[in-house]
């Protein structure tokens, strides 16, 4: 599934719970879409890696990734007692040696370990929802890829299966294309109809 069709159900997700997380907010709309583009964070070129890679390939997505959690390693043992720093470069290593949708940033553990982060921002920043909005940003990548024939390993690395919904879309196919256009252009509507109303 492309980025815009993961962020147009993510937004419309969130634009109709908004209510139930003390109403419509800039920050968790933002929030959201971040959140909707992060699971394909293990493919080079997707939307994050075209602006923190230097060269879009495997191999410098290992590198990249595998620097920024030596560096986080290494600040958290100079300044010590900071578990999510480790939670966060064990995120960064997994990333680092997760194929595109065959393994970690597709799983729910991948998520709750985004959760475990979002939770540790709320908590040390006082704000509001930070858990909640990943949650719907990240959950409803993982629905979206679930509605494609190839499917998400939701549980790896226990079961490498790929789980999919019983009915799914062919990605890049003639019809797959236009169901996706047509997803899109329906969460489109959804949003102008009702993010006015919400703001
Ligand atoms: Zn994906």
């Amino acid at each position: 599934m492309k980025g815009k069709t993961h962020i147009g159900l993510g937004t419309i997700t969130y634009v109709s719970l908004c209510d139930k997380l003390g109403g419509f907010s800039y920050i968790g709309f933002l929030i959201v879409i971040i959140s909707s583009l992060l699971p394909d964070i293990d493919h080079p070129k997707s939307t994050f890696n075209k602006y923190i890679l230097p060269i879009k390939n495997k191999k410098t997505k290992k590198s990249v990734y595998l620097s920024f959690a030596i560096i986080i390693l290494w600040y958290d043992l100079i300044k010590g007692d900071m578990p999510v720093l480790r939670v966060a470069a064990i995120a960064l290593i997994l990333i680092a040696f997760s194929s595109h949708r065959n393994g970690f940033t597709h799983s729910i553990f991948s998520m709750i370990v985004f959760i475990i982060l979002a939770g540790y921002l709320e908590f040390i920043f006082k704000w509001n929802y930070i858990v909640e909005y990943i949650s719907i940003g990240y959950g409803m990548h993982l629905v979206g890829d679930m509605l494609t024939v190839q499917g998400v390993p939701i549980l790896y690395p226990l079961v490498k299966k790929k789980i999919k919904f019983p009915l799914t879309i062919k990605m890049n196919t003639k019809i797959g294309n236009f169901i996706e256009e047509f997803i899109l252009i329906l969460c489109l509507i959804y949003l102008i109809y009702y993010l006015p109303r919400k703001i």
